[in-house]
């Protein structure tokens, strides 16, 4: 070990780093891996006052998510994409070497690195066989003597499996949990299925917390903009953790225009073409002869078991498309996510299927 990985703090020298699609890298031209939008609007930048701090939380952003999700704009806050907001509310509710998340996976895999390199420990429930949330496990964790459980991260739709969650469990689990932990519901691709949103329970649940994004269905995920969506009492105490200027002013431009009336319609035109391409893959992919398993998709990607995978992931790597290889998680053995894109990718991404 070298003198400066000694200094560096002993969870930090021992962590393995979230590895982004980004990260991970590919060749080809057809985009598929990182469950981004296959499209780019255009944006006006206003750069004459860049000498300036930014507001904090920019009142006509936080107003206009507000309108959009049906809150108020006391519970909303803007962060550094949701992956922002997983780790504020870490930082916020759990103390370092005492406390504990809970995560239910196969899940996303960022509620564990944050908490990891923030000190604090990751229990699990795993996701029932059916990849439904195991509700009474993950309540009697969290109630059980002793328990240090202060925040549950619940991703719906789940990325990669796609399930949704039971609205009258999760209220049951709300009410078993108040006063003890936040309840987190992620819902980074509900514009996929909005009539699946959690929000209306947040008017009744102080422990409800909802993350958003504006990196999937509005097509902005390098902008990095996301939203946390909480009672008031929740968001005061996120903004005293947050960063002094979170929300950079050109951020703020462009998300505000995403979230005007033709920026929602834009982004509600994309849902429909996508989810109208999801239907169409996934009727295609039901008569493909390597696949084994194609998981209930309600976002813009779809999770299907092969019975080579490796051999599958290598075609389409010749093909020039990039996919997301999830074969070596437990239980998504010979597992690939499809982001679901353009028609003609769509197209492409069958032809290397039947080729096979
Ligand atoms: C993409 C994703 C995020 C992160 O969104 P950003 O706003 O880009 O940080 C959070 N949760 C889930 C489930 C995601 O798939």
């Amino acid at each position: 070990m070298s003198d400066i990985q000694k200094l560096a703090r002993k969870t930090v020298q021992a962590l393995t780093p979230y590895l982004s699609a980004r990260r991970i890298g590919g060749k080809g031209n057809v985009w598929l891996n990182a469950n981004e939008a296959p499209d780019c609007n255009e944006y006006q930048l206003d750069c004459h006052q860049l000498n300036r701090y930014p507001e904090f939380q920019p009142p006509e952003l936080i107003n206009a998510y507000a309108d959009y999700a049906s809150v108020n704009n006391t519970q909303v806050l803007c962060t550094r994409g949701a992956d922002e907001s997983i780790e504020i509310l870490i930082r916020t509710f759990c103390e370092p070497g005492d406390d504990s998340i809970l995560i239910c996976p196969p899940t996303y895999g960022m509620y564990s690195i944050s908490a990891e390199t923030c000190g604090v420990e990751v229990r699990e429930v795993a996701l029932q066989a059916n990849f439904d949330v195991d509700y009474l496990a993950v309540e009697q964790a969290v109630n059980a003597p002793n328990s240090n459980i202060k925040i549950v991260f619940l991703c719906a739709p789940n990325n990669p499996t796609g399930n949704m969650l039971d609205t009258q469990k999760l209220i049951a689990l709300l009410k078993a949990t108040q006063g003890k932990a936040l309840i987190v519901a992620d819902e980074a691709y509900i514009e996929f299925c909005p009539e699946f949103s959690q929000v209306n329970l947040i008017a009744q649940h102080e422990n409800l917390v909802i993350t958003r994004t504006l990196s999937k269905a509005f097509a902005l995920a390098s902008i990095r903009c996301g939203f946390t969506l909480a009672q008031a009492s929740v968001i005061e105490m996120l903004s005293k953790v947050i960063a002094p200027y979170p929300v950079p002013a050109p951020i703020a431009q462009i998300a505000t225009q995403a979230l005007s009336t033709s920026g929602l319609s834009i982004m509600l035109e994309r849902v429909k073409i996508l989810n109208n391409n999801r239907r169409l893959l996934q009727n295609e992919l039901a008569n493909i002869d390597c696949i084994t398993e194609i998981f209930p998709a309600t976002g813009n990607y779809v999770l299907a078991r092969f019975k080579d995978s490796a051999q599958v992931f290598s075609a389409f790597a010749n093909d020039g498309i990039v996919m997301r290889d999830f074969a070596n998680k437990p239980r998504l053995e010979n597992c690939i996510r499809i982001t679901i894109g353009t028609e003609a990718e769509m197209q492409a991404t069958l032809t290397t299927l039947k080729s096979l």
